[in-house]
């Protein structure tokens, strides 16, 4: 996991959020103020552009940079809660274990920030309906050697976790406000979560 790993994955998860910038857009619209689009696409950018200054740093190092930049630069609740995300992997980094066993330990401590952090839990229509069950399916793929069956399982926990919040009630964040007009909207950060694993996991299936 190298400097030049992570800023490319990076930037797969800018095309893909560019490519599907109008959806995105249209489904914070549609439950929310709109903005959810321009929060990430500013927090990739940030990122991107710090990709000079942490070339050849350690993972956690570049993190935990990419997260505090996150935390004073974007707006909206899922700049917060993608910094608490990003810093709470970036402490969780052991240079002695294997990068396998890394991400598994480093997501699950990331997850559980932004748990905290939102006071949010599943099944409350945000984007933890992607991240925990990504993290769940993480932990049970521990003992699996080949990181392209990991990717094609991560892949469809995610999907399935962002359709999930389709036809249930938001109990966080702004789309708690419409009550029951919220079911039938995919949550626009489980969307946008879904889409950066998704690059992430193609990424790996096509190396
Ligand atoms: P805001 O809601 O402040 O306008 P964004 O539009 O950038 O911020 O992000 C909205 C997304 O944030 C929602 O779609 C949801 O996935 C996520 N979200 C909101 N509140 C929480 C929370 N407490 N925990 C986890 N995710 C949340
Ligand atoms: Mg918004």
């Amino acid at each position: 996991m190298d400097s030049e790993t992570i800023f490319n994955v990076l930037n797969q998860i800018k095309i893909s959020i560019d490519q599907h910038k109008d959806e995105i857009e249209k489904l914070d619209q549609e439950i929310g103020d709109g903005d959810h689009i321009f929060n990430i696409q500013r927090g990739i950018k940030e990122s991107l552009d710090l990709k000079d200054e942490l070339s050849g740093q350690p993972p956690n190092e570049i993190l935990k940079k990419i997260g505090m930049k996150i935390m004073t630069t974007v707006g909206g609740s899922s700049g917060a809660l993608f910094a608490t995300l990003l810093i709470g992997m970036a402490k969780t980094y052991n240079d002695e274990i294997s990068d396998q066993k890394n991400i598994v330990a480093m997501f699950a401590e990331g997850v559980e920030a932004m748990k905290k952090r939102g006071k949010a839990d599943l099944g409350e229509k945000t984007m933890l309906d992607v991240l925990i069950p990504t993290s769940n399916e993480l932990q049970k793929l521990s003992d699996e050697d080949n990181v392209k069956i990991i990717a094609e399982k991560i892949k469809k926990a995610a999907e399935k976790g962002m359709l999930s919040t389709k036809d249930i009630i938001a109990t966080k964040g702004r789309a708690s406000f419409l009550g029951e007009r919220a079911r039938g909207h995919i949550d626009p950060g489980a969307r946008s979560s879904q889409l950066a694993i998704e690059a992430i996991c193609n990424t790996i299936i096509n190396t």
